[in-house]
């Protein structure tokens, strides 16, 4: 057996290996079949071909925020910044859940119009009108009482990527004004307060290295979260980043499949992000080891203002065919959409 098969095996089995370990997969430069294969037989294992589904609300692209990376941070000028009303938010999870999705992502900029009295305000018209749903929220870096309040007014679930667990990296990522430190007592508070909770980080962004991904790596063994998304960073024209060259789809399939194997039972997404570097980037990602995907419910007529980054996908379509362009992408590659909240299948013996 060749020693990347050797690992690969080992990986499988114990769900993790030792730093240098880590290292030699990651950098190996022999192709990732043998590395798919396994990630995407545990997940099989655990999930068979189920892909779960989220439909995905943009529903504000303002941002008091001013990340390197991010088209939408506060001093990009070029953007034409839009908000939803709950009545349009509430549209979108009508479109959503006639299309099947029992889950509904509400993700924005870091946007104080939102107060706490609003996002509950609208948490609460959602889960009265949708019992049978999970509300996930991804608005950013909030006090634990806000949290509190999210989760006691219907939130189950929130997303708040790390972006990088390491401080250095970080500050290179972030003005002066923003911390890892506050990031990961957010996530450690949604946690406690019960929330399933996603992180991830950015591959193949500037200045990141192999020991980088390893801490991220490191940081979610501490975490524990119930989600993990990861997608290539990919620049935007108009942000300090916009020289710079973007993640590849090699890296970000193989850090797909690695987490897979170190997180058995996680949700973990096919991103769009993937699937704007690559054409078949989603159906890649589903074969490396993700199980989750989340198709937009984002108004069409707004859709091309919520850019992160250059050449988004699905932001000429509406959320029926992004639907239908979904589930044969899903079934193309050898799984099913289903319907369903899509929670985590725990297993005793993951970490
Ligand atoms: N304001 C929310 C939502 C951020 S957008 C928050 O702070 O959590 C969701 C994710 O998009 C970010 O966490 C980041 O990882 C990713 N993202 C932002 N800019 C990107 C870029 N240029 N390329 C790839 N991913 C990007």
């Amino acid at each position: 057996m060749t020693e990347k098969l050797e690992l690969i095996r080992r990986l499988k089995d114990e769900h993790d290996l030792s730093d240098s370990e880590l290292k030699k997969l990651i950098e190996s430069p022999e192709p990732d079949a043998d590395l798919f294969r396994a990630a995407d037989e545990l997940r099989r294992s655990i999930y068979g071909e189920d892909v779960y589904i989220r439909g995905i609300v943009e529903f504000t692209n303002f941002c008091k925020n001013n990340c390197y990376y991010c088209g939408i941070r506060r001093d990009n000028r070029r953007v034409e910044r839009y908000r939803l009303t709950d009545d349009q938010i509430l549209q979108c999870c009508e479109a959503g859940y006639s299309l099947g999705y029992r889950t509904f992502v509400l993700q924005g900029g870091e946007d104080p119009y939102y107060t706490d009295d609003r996002i509950c305000g609208l948490l609460e018209k959602i889960r009265a009108a949708y019992p049978d749903c999970a509300i996930t929220l991804s608005i950013g870096e909030k006090s634990r009482e806000s949290y509190q309040k999210y989760f006691d007014a219907g939130a189950d679930r929130y997303l708040l990527r790390h972006e990088t667990a390491d401080d250095a990296l970080y500050r290179r990522w972030h003005p002066e004004e923003m911390d890892l430190s506050n990031r990961k007592r957010c996530l450690f508070d949604l946690k406690e307060i019960g929330y399933q909770v996603g992180a991830g980080f950015m591959v193949g962004a500037p200045y990141q290295t192999t020991e980088h991904l390893i801490a991220d790596l490191r940081f979610l063994q501490e975490l524990d979260p119930d989600m993990i998304g990861i997608g290539p960073f990919i620049h935007h024209v108009d942000t300090p980043f916009g020289d710079q060259q973007s993640g590849s789809l090699e890296m970000t399939l193989r850090m797909l499949s690695i987490l897979r194997l170190l997180f058995p039972d996680a949700l973990i997404p096919s991103t769009t992000a993937l699937g704007t570097i690559d054409p078949q980037g989603r159906e890649k990602g589903f074969q490396a080891g993700a199980n989750v995907v989340m198709p937009n419910i984002t108004p069409a007529n707004v859709r091309e203002l919520y850019l992160l980054y250059d050449e988004k996908i699905c932001t000429g379509e509406d959320a029926f065919q992004c639907r239908g362009c979904l589930e044969g992408r899903v079934f193309g590659a050898g799984y099913r959409m289903v319907v369903s909240r899509g929670d985590r299948i725990r297993q005793g013996t993951a970490k």
